[in-house]
């Protein structure tokens, strides 16, 4: 817990540290899945609220993820840490006896 990995990032006022953080804490409370693979595309915003942070996305772009039950939006920077923590999860399943 010393170390000071906390570089500034300029693309985007919130950092990866606390994106990775909420996706963490959002996969475990079961507010948020794992993501299956790349099932989403990227297009305008639309007004949709950020499943991730929960803020309405009026970036460049916004996330799609297509459900079953409905799609969910997000955030580039945020659907890039919950894809990467979802990438973490799922090797670990894979690699389980
Ligand atoms: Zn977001």
């Amino acid at each position: 817990m010393s170390a000071s990995d906390d570089g500034p990032d300029p693309a985007t006022n919130s950092r990866p540290k606390d994106l990775l953080r909420i996706v963490w804490d959002g996969i475990e409370r079961g507010r948020l899945f794992v993501l299956p693979d790349s099932q989403s595309w990227a297009g305008p915003p639309t007004g949709q609220q950020c499943i991730v942070c929960e803020r309405l996305i009026r970036a460049a772009n916004e996330h799609e993820i297509a459900r079953p039950d409905g799609s969910v939006f997000a955030h580039p920077p945020c659907y890039a840490a919950w894809y990467h923590e979802s990438e973490i999860r799922r090797n670990r399943l894979d690699s389980s006896p």
